[in-house]
């Protein structure tokens, strides 16, 4: 298809955001490239004459973000460096109407949930036969596995159901096929992810069936990785902690938000939960799963929030002692329920109450990585990095967790190898070691 300035309709795909957005780019990358459409994505090279910008939504930082790149590539049209500005994603399905009053030379604005729409642009149609393929965007050996959409969870301070809609599984036999064609591609490591992964079936089998999801991925030859992301603490599905005890894919590796330790917050937050649920829910995992790693993620500053209600927090990070951590300051988003509430914590403290948070889990991740020492961990190798190679054990996934840090004079070692790594030294968030 032929366009103004270039010769050849290229479209480079720009992603923000998280990890369900970087599989949003990978569909719409197959589809486009499925159609003989010339596609690429995040090109550092710009010879793409249509942008699509898959944007965030989520809070201030990230819709700014969102915004700034958005004006980056209108100011390049407007350079005759490219021809066409899409948007879609979440900040595009939040704020469409005013976005497309605000920055009109952008071509076409789309949600969350208008991919067909979105290739039309392209004279280009949706091939349900490519479903369950996938181009990676990330080097390949892993691979997130998007296993439902949407939100059906009342949570006080978040916008994503009203970005991401009602929560919708995808069934089962779709999803053992992705992870089958990408084990084929060379995939070792998924990662499930979703709004909440832990509601997965209720909506399709009517009943809680990540267990079920779980054991057939484990089926598929080639994962040797298995990863839960986004489970959701109240209602937790107990059979998926005997399904991660028994099969040796998945990965002793839970990450569940939690986002507060003050049942008084987590009431306001209307979490469904208590403090005493939270810890005891915690003891059954470790319970059930010995030598599991559990990452959480908390709000500071949530309207509310007393210093009492801090000091409570810190005490259940202290106790809880999770292997894992981040830390949000709230974010006063429209349209959500505690926007109806006052913001009654300074910006100040939000982020002084983050920081007390992350320096004492600091302390607590130090301690940890000690005991790791003189022990040798299967290590899944990410990428090369100056004199080192950086890998990840299985508990500890990309991006967010620690790093495994090894000397590369001490002998080549291949991107996407499990290499068993002896570690002889800890920081407070990265292991070093050597190969054995
Ligand atoms: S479960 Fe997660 S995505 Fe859903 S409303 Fe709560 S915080 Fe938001």
């Amino acid at each position: 298809m032929k366009t103004k300035g270039h010769k050849n309709t290229k479209v480079n795909i720009v992603t923000l955001g998280c990890s369900k957005n970087v599989v949003d780019s990978e569909v719409l990358l197959t589809q486009l490239r499925g159609n003989g459409i010339d596609a690429v994505h995040e090109s550092g090279t710009d010879d793409a004459s249509v942008v699509v910008i898959n944007t965030c939504g989520f809070i201030d930082n990230a819709k700014q973000e969102s915004i700034d790149t958005i004006l980056r590539y209108v100011d390049a049209k407007q350079e005759g460096l490219v021809d066409k500005v899409y948007v879609t994603g979440c900040l595009s399905q939040r704020y469409k109407d005013d976005l497309e009053k605000e920055i009109p030379e952008v071509d076409a604005w789309f949600g969350t949930r208008d991919l067909s729409r979105l290739l039309k642009q392209f004279k280009a149609d949706y091939k349900q036969e490519l479903v369950g393929e996938r181009i990676l965007t990330n080097p390949g050996h892993y691979a997130y596995l998007k296993i439902s959409e949407g939100c059906d969870r009342p949570c006080s301070f978040c916008a994503i159901p009203i970005m991401r809609g009602r929560h919708v599984s995808r069934p089962i036999e779709e999803l053992v096929k992705e992870a089958q064609n990408l084990a084929k591609g060379g995939t070792k490591e998924l990662l499930l992810i979703a709004q909440d992964s832990t509601y997965y079936g209720l909506d399709l089998y009517k009943k809680r069936n990540l267990a079920e999801l779980l054991n057939q991925l484990a089926d598929v030859e080639g994962i040797e990785w298995i990863r839960l992301h986004y489970a959701f603490p109240t209602g937790f599905p107990m059979d998926v902690l005997d399904v991660m005890a028994q099969r040796s894919t998945i990965c002793k590796y839970l990450d569940i938000p939690l986002q507060h330790g003050s049942t008084n917050m987590l009431e306001r937050m209307r979490r469904g939960t208590t403090r005493e649920k939270t810890e005891q829910l915690l003891q059954t995992i470790r319970a059930k799963v010995p030598g599991i790693a559990i990452r959480t993620t908390l709000i500071t500053g949530h309207p509310g929030e007393t210093e009492k209600d801090f000091e409570e927090m810190m005490d259940f990070v202290e106790k809880s002692r999770f292997d894992r951590l981040g830390v949000f300051t709230y974010s006063h988003e429209e349209n959500t329920h505690a926007y109806s509430m006052n913001d009654d914590v300074p910006d100040e403290t939000k982020q002084q109450r983050a920081d007390a948070v992350m320096e004492l889990q600091q302390g607590i991740s130090y301690e940890l990585n000690q005991q790791k020492v003189g022990k040798t961990y299967k290590v899944l190798i990410d990428r090369k990095e100056g004199g080192s190679f950086i890998g990840r054990t299985e508990f500890d996934s990309p991006e967010v967790d620690n790093e495994v840090i090894i000397d590369a004079t001490a002998g080549y070692l291949r991107i996407g190898d499990f290499v068993p790594v002896k570690i002889t030294s800890a920081t407070d968030f990265d292991l070093h070691g050597i190969a054995v």
